[in-house]
């Protein structure tokens, strides 16, 4: 008789991670069910198991089984970046538009003890931290006077409705330093991987961030993240390419440049798709699809994204075509775009060099003299601290300064990134962003573009006029 199916979990309260990674791993080799193989191991037997086939003879995705919940706790958003740097682990964040700052919540470098710029450091990030706060009432003001209150909204009701709005545009002042906590659910291969990166960087903090959470992996994993440490090809490279490509910083002629795609990308994309579900091969798919009629090849498209909406998301066929964009956008809205994890994304250094945005609502609140005086007094203090340590001068640089960064992303990935920014409730940089992308891959792509779900009640030009004073 066939043997009856079975699904059940493996209870992560009282098996360890460790154990339930060697539980399933064991599956490859022994016919035992999964209950009978880990009510056989301990933690000691698990541990050998790793030591052997993971470290030893690098069978890795076995650790993939071990999770971990790591909770982190005021660190700064500089640190931040390279602990989410990690595409195959899911984070959640300290909000820039739904919490506020208070006046000393930003990071002190060690690095900067003793040096004579400390004190230029302390008070320009403090300066930073005033004038955020200073600027919140001024810019809900304005905010409140632009969306008031309806007669059906009671006053808490309408305040939620206003705050991410006045935040969003507070957060410009916010410089990389200000602290943040960070929840993070990551396998052990992941953090190990992570681990590497962080024992391997240049700033004191990421280092000590990486040790610390190694420890505490430790007492859950002993084994898995055991010999995650420096690697120094990690250490040596940033430093030789960083030499090999040094330059004057210049300012990209398009905020927002599409500079590569596939040629015959749709034909590409169409292909693929009949591919998947037929016996063909893929130039004879290519061929069927080159025969078509424009009239045919939009009927094709319109059955394959015509009918989606943003939670489902278009057959992973659309993978097959990408586009490389090099964008330029304040360092709030980078902070967000990088979360985005199913693209490979390339930033440069966090600088002033680019210059910085001013939001509408600023000067609408009458701060533009002194958001223009603190943002060149956070120009002057980075520019000092970058001729000693240019990542130490990364901590003052404020949100609203712009940060170039290389995009490469498929068209599956573009549907759902345009779809989830250009939407209402996402943050002005963003939308303005989704927005560009989705024209450009319009423009090469129009036949599939037509079907993004770009928002249609606005432009990238309407948000640029109503949101920057400059972009
Ligand atoms: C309105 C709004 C509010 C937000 N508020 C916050 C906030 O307060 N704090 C905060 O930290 N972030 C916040 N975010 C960011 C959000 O949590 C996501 O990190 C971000 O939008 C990236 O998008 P994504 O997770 O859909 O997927 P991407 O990383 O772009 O990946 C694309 C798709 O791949 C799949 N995918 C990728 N990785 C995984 C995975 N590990 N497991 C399962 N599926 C995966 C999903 O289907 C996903 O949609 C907010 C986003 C929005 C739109």
């Amino acid at each position: 008789m066939c043997p009856e199916r079975q699904v059940y979990l493996l209870d992560p309260q009282s098996l360890p991670p460790e154990t339930i990674a060697v539980t399933f791993a064991k599956t490859s080799r022994s016919p035992q069910s999964f209950r009978d193989i880990a009510a056989e191991l301990t933690a000691e037997k698990s541990a050998a198991f790793h030591e052997k086939w993971v470290v030893g003879y690098g069978h890795a995705s076995v650790a993939e089984h071990a999770v971990l919940h790591i909770a982190v706790e005021n660190a700064s958003r500089l640190a931040i970046e390279t602990l989410e740097s990690c595409r195959l682990a899911s984070y959640t964040e300290k909000s820039t538009r739904y919490q506020k700052w208070g006046s000393e919540d930003f990071f002190h470098p060690p690095e900067l003890a003793g040096h004579p710029l400390e004190n230029r450091y302390l008070e320009t990030c403090r300066t930073l931290f005033e004038h955020y706060q200073q600027a919140l009432p001024k810019v809900r003001e304005v905010i409140a006077s632009e969306y008031p209150c309806q007669p059906d909204e009671d006053e808490a009701t309408w305040e939620r409705r206003i705050r991410s709005k006045y935040v969003d545009v507070c957060r410009f002042y916010l410089p990389a330093a200000a602290l943040a906590n960070v929840g993070v659910t990551i396998n052990a291969r992941a953090l190990e991987h992570t681990l590497r990166k962080m024992l391997s960087h240049p700033l004191e903090e990421v280092r000590a961030l990486g040790t610390e959470i190694k420890n505490v992996a430790r007492s859950v994993v002993p084994t898995l993240v055991k010999y995650a440490d420096a690697v120094p090809y990690l250490q040596a490279l940033p430093p030789f390419l960083a030499q090999e490509a040094e330059g004057t910083p210049i300012a990209s002629d398009d905020w927002c440049h599409l500079i590569a795609w596939d040629a015959e990308a749709e034909t590409l994309a169409l292909a693929a798709c009949l591919f998947r579900y037929s016996h063909l091969t893929f130039e004879q798919a290519r061929k069927k699809v080159a025969a078509l009629t424009v009239e045919e090849k939009t009927a094709l498209v319109q059955r394959i994204l015509g009918n989606l909406d943003r939670f489902t998301p278009p057959i992973r066929e659309l993978e097959h075509i990408g586009y490389t964009f090099e964008v330029t956008l304040d360092q709030g809205g980078y902070f967000e775009l990088k979360r985005h994890r199913m693209m490979t994304l390339s930033p440069q250094p966090l600088s002033t060099y680019l210059g910085y945005t001013i939001p509408r609502a600023i000067e609408a609140a009458g701060l533009y003299d002194s958001y223009n005086r603190v943002m060149e007094m956070a120009d002057q203090t980075y520019r000092a601290l970058a001729v000693w340590n240019p990542e130490v001068a990364a901590y003052v640089v404020p949100n609203a300064f712009r940060r170039r960064a290389l995009i490469r992303l498929n068209f599956r990935q573009a549907w759902h990134l345009i779809a989830l920014r250009s939407a209402a409730n996402a943050h002005f940089s963003l939308r303005r962003l989704a927005q560009r992308m989705a024209e450009r891959i319009q423009a090469v792509t129009p036949l599939l573009g037509q079907f993004l779900l770009v928002n249609p009640d606005e432009t990238w030009q309407q948000i640029e006029a109503r949101y920057f004073l400059r972009a």
